[in-house]
């Protein structure tokens, strides 16, 4: 069956790729994929990509897709990786249900391809140090030299390898390397090392079992192939390996050769998405961890507040091609706009407060509101907003001398408060120093809501009561990156000299609605006027709740 008949996820070359294998019964109709991370890091905005696209054909064609963690390379990998990878994939909502595997898995069947190779002639144990190996090579325009440890017996190697995994050999002074040919125009041919010597690690899975591990593209191919993949997805870096991945498995007694296919890699304007700099942020302390909300991080992007639907529905606008791209913060910010903007409930917040006094307002009088939480969605219900004499509104909100077409507040001025009265601005307070600190009011009874008729009243403003609101600490975030190709600007400088100083902004002083002491970590509203707000899953230094910006109501990109 085709997919597009019953998913909405768009078409693309890889699509194409297995309807027709499906049409030729290439592996008996079936399709199976796997999305294998390196525990050695969160995962980001790019792996969405790729979980998505895995994830998303395994479902779409009835088939499988397979979490596998690749960790040959233990001392850079650990188990908090692998806890945080789950927990990201299982946010996404995609299910490897009891396919979950470990590269390591196989590490006693990789060896025993390893010896295969070697009974073959098709490996040797080489005694070169990793600069005599990389001397060896030759580059993109001269041929390599063989290895004078080459023409090993295939005894003599079965021996030596042997007492590689037997721990006889330090690290550095062996490995075992494929013969194919050092004159390859592709340098990956160029008898590439698949197994080496590593002591005194613990590996996360297997411990101390092993003090040899396999190379990448040694273990990738075959666990592939040990696992039924039908289709081998993976970025556009690879496709110069694709011949290796097909000389392993040719050359080997393998059941099943899956076909590898490169698309190409996301990447997002204001942002770095390798796990080298990211860990750099992170060990360097330019942000706060992981999941710091300017991360492009899945943890740090669900901390921001975006949700998982509107993650997946970026990575079906983008797309999957083999060009080389570079996506526009806009189109990610506008995903989610549009889904918290369909699904976030309403709520006030005063970001920079300025006390009102109505001094008409009796004294101890207070009113309960009921303002909708959603304005086309009646279903979303209400929520309490207490109106008293006392207020809060955003000090931006008024003016004292306001700049032309300013519609809110300015003295002798009327503004409505939003879901409640209109109000007229009689006096302003200031103190020693010239600065604003109050104002005094007066509210028309007959407006609550609503302006009787032939009454015109142009700006409307969101408020608080003084009184019966929470005190909270809001961050605001901007991009972490001042350069929209950090990694690769044109000025030739280190991505870290890009790193916006304004990235993150907090306010200590705000207050939000008294409803909001129900809201739990992670859950979205829209601050009315403001933007779309999660609640941190910490509090504050002081201990109040803090709400995170997801995202500014209008797209603030383009400028
Ligand atoms: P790094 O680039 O920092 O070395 P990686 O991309 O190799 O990390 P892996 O954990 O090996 O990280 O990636 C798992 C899978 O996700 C791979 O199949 C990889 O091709 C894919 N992937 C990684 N980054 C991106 C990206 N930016 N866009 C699309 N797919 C990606
Ligand atoms: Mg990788």
């Amino acid at each position: 069956m085709c997919a597009d008949e019953t998913s909405s996820t768009p078409s693309n070359f890889i699509r194409h790729i297995i309807d027709d294998d499906i049409k030729a019964n290439k592996n008996d109709g079936k399709v199976a994929t796997r999305f294998p991370p390196e525990p050695n890091g969160y995962l980001h905005i790019g792996h969405a990509k790729s979980i998505c696209l895995n994830f998303g054909i395994g479902k779409d064609y009835n088939g499988t897709c397979n979490l596998r963690f690749d960790d040959t390379n233990p001392h850079k990998e650990n188990l908090e990786f692998v806890e945080a990878i789950k927990e990201d994939v299982r946010w996404l909502e995609y299910d490897w249900d009891d396919r979950l595997f470990y590269a390591s898995d196989y590490f006693e069947a990789l060896y025993q391809f390893a010896v295969q190779l070697v009974e073959k002639q098709l490996a040797y144990v080489c005694d070169l140090n990793a600069e005599q190996i990389r001397d060896y090579r030759g580059t993109l325009t001269e041929p390599g030299r063989d290895s004078p440890y080459r023409n090993r017996t295939v005894e003599e190697n079965l021996d030596l390898f042997k007492r590689m995994r037997d721990g006889e050999f330090e690290d550095g002074s062996k490995v075992l390397r494929a013969k194919i040919d050092m004159a390859s125009p592709n340098i990956n041919l160029r008898d590439p090392t698949i197994y080496r010597i590593r002591h005194g690690v613990i590996h996360h899975q297997t411990g101390e079992s092993w003090c040899i591990y396999p190379m990448y593209d040694f273990t990738h191919c075959l666990s592939d192939s040990i696992e039924g993949i039908t289709h081998s997805l993976c970025t556009l870096e690879f496709e110069d390996h694709r011949p290796l991945y097909d000389w392993f498995l040719d050359s080997l007694d393998v059941d099943c050769h899956p076909q590898q296919i490169e698309f190409s890699r996301l990447n997002l304007e204001y942002t770095v998405t390798s796990k080298r700099k990211l860990t750099e942020l992170v060990e360097q302390g330019h942000v706060e961890g992981w999941d710091d909300p300017r991360m492009p991080t899945i943890a740090g992007l669900r901390r921001r507040g975006f949700t998982s639907a509107s993650i997946r529905d970026f990575c079906n606008r983008i797309g999957v091609t083999k060009a080389d791209n570079l996506v526009e913060m806009g189109v990610l910010e506008s995903c989610i706009r549009e889904d918290l903007n369909d699904n976030a409930p309403r709520r006030m917040a005063v970001l920079h407060p300025l006390k009102v006094i109505l001094s008409n307002y009796p004294e101890g009088k207070q009113e309960e509101l009921q303002p909708a939480n959603h304005p086309q969605h009646e279903a979303m219900g209400t929520r309490k907003v207490i109106m008293e004499r006392e207020l809060y509104i955003d000090r931006n909100d008024f003016a004292e001398i306001p700049p032309k077409k300013f519609k809110r507040l300015i003295p002798g001025g009327e503004v409505r408060l939003r879901n409640g009265y209109v109000i007229r601005c009689d006096e302003v307070i200031k103190d020693d120093k010239g600065e604003v600190i109050e104002l005094h009011c007066s509210y028309d009874e007959a407006t609550l809501g609503a302006n009787p008729e032939g009454r015109k009243v142009k700006g409307v403003i969101h408020w608080l009561s003084a009184n019966h609101s929470i005190k909270a600490e809001i961050r605001l975030y901007d991009r972490l990156f001042t350069h929209p190709l950090p990694d690769a600007s044109k000025e030739g400088k280190d991505y870290s000299e890009y790193l916006n100083p304004e990235s993150l902004l907090t306010l200590t002083q705000c207050y939000v609605e008294a409803s909001l002491v129900d809201a739990q970590p992670g859950d979205t509203f829209q601050f009315e006027r403001e933007g779309y707000f999660s609640l941190d899953k910490a509090r504050s230094a002081n201990d109040m709740p803090v709400f995170n910006r997801t995202v500014t109501l209008r797209d603030t990109w383009k400028k």
